[in-house]
């Protein structure tokens, strides 16, 4: 089976693995803050706290920007299940923004009708979570105009866009939100195994975010509310949690970080061929935005529902069975039993409903061979021949 995603791991980064575990550190030593600046470096942003998963960095996130019981938070009804459940671990409560038909991203029209309505209602979010679907930054620019209009805080969920950029700047760069979250996860651009970051340029919001990640500890004298009694002495000065990232799973995250370039070449290489071949098939390409490099996380492709001669289903099954792993980024959350008992009913975003019945995520990954791909293209062509 030719998988959709798959990690890739030198012997660079054995090595670099390695070293940290024959060193003195294996958590909380010096990789940690060092992968900490070079990922602040790429993105041209000035501070990261690295934890244990895009969750974890979802979290703090919201933690950090005050959301809490009685809030409101919106997130794209198109997106993994942490995107959203990061809000409802404080608390708050969630609504969806359904998703712009040629980007998949949160729509900007949606979001300003709906804002426009909520402020009449009294009910508008503390935070919005803008997510880059499969490695397209989403329109920031215009995304951050609405935040100073209404008044809510930007949580960038990038876990798809480490590498791309938006109005040439780096994603993460954090120039138009409040924080901005990569993930490490081995499918998603490079990978520590587990592990994700949270990106800002707000210091109070880096030093509130660092903090949750370890018990809501301080060892430094100046932050204490008492005088040391001791040099045993730290305090717990708020109620944190356990996101720590080890320093093994930082070597390979700065390993990895230096193949970041090449990674995203090869999969824009890869978006090209298959923009290439796939022409003429019932299919609906991907649109990129003038405005975007993607970081091509995914290639999704949606099965003209008119001109198709298979079903959605058909097709994936035809082309699963023929060892292509094609999968589907994501189910969106309102059809989820959980949302469903919250009352969500999928035919209030119909952009995503419409997505749902059509979309399918193809092989793209930094390792995929010429031979591989070409297969893949194969196999799709002769599926979708009537
Ligand atoms: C992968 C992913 C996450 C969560 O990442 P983890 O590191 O696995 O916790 C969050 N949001 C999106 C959009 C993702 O794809």
């Amino acid at each position: 089976m030719i998988p959709y995603g798959r990690q890739q791991i030198t012997q660079a980064d054995v090595d670099a693995v390695s070293e940290v575990l024959r060193s003195d550190w294996i958590t909380q030593g010096p990789t940690v803050p060092r992968f900490e600046s070079e990922l602040q470096s790429y993105c041209g942003v000035s501070h990261a706290v690295a934890v244990n998963s895009a969750t974890a960095a979802l979290h703090l996130a919201c933690v950090a920007l005050g959301l809490g019981p009685g809030d409101r938070f919106w997130t794209s009804p198109v997106t993994f299940i942490a995107s959203a459940a990061c809000g409802l671990y404080c608390g708050a409560e969630v609504d969806f923004v359904d998703i712009d038909p040629e980007t998949y991203n949160m729509s900007v029209e949606a979001l300003a009708s709906k804002l426009e309505l909520a402020k009449r209602e009294g009910v508008l979010p503390k935070v919005v979570i803008p997510v880059h679907l499969g490695g397209q930054s989403c329109d920031m620019q215009e995304i951050w105009a609405l935040s100073e209009q209404y008044g809510f805080r930007v949580i960038e969920d990038a876990s798809h866009a480490l590498g791309g950029t938006y109005l040439g700047e780096p994603v993460g760069s954090c120039r138009y939100s409040d924080i901005a979250v990569f993930s490490f996860h081995p499918v998603k651009i490079v990978t520590t195994g587990e592990g994700g970051v949270a990106l800002t340029n707000d210091a109070e919001l880096a030093e509130r975010m660092s903090s949750i990640r370890s018990h809501g500890i301080t060892r430094d004298a100046d932050k204490m509310q008492c005088a040391p009694d001791g040099p045993w002495y730290y305090e717990q000065l708020e109620l944190g949690y356990n996101y720590r990232m080890t320093d093994i799973q930082a070597a390979l995250g700065a390993s990895q970080l230096q193949r970041l370039d090449d990674y995203i070449s090869r999969r824009n290489e890869i978006a090209r061929r298959y923009d290439a071949e796939l022409l003429g098939l019932p299919l609906i390409l991907p649109h990129v935005r003038e405005t975007v490099y993607s970081a091509f996380h995914l290639y999704i492709v949606r099965i003209d529902p008119v001109l198709s001669p298979v079903s959605h289903l058909e097709a994936f099954e035809l082309l699963r069975e023929n060892g292509i792993g094609v999968n589907l980024h994501y189910i969106p959350l309102p059809v989820q039993p959980f949302y469903q008992r919250m009352g969500f009913r999928i035919d209030d975003f119909p952009c995503a409903q419409h997505y749902y019945a059509t979309a399918i995520s193809l092989p793209v990954f930094p390792g995929l061979s010429h031979s591989q791909q070409e297969v893949v293209v194969k196999t799709l062509q002769r599926v979708l021949s009537a």
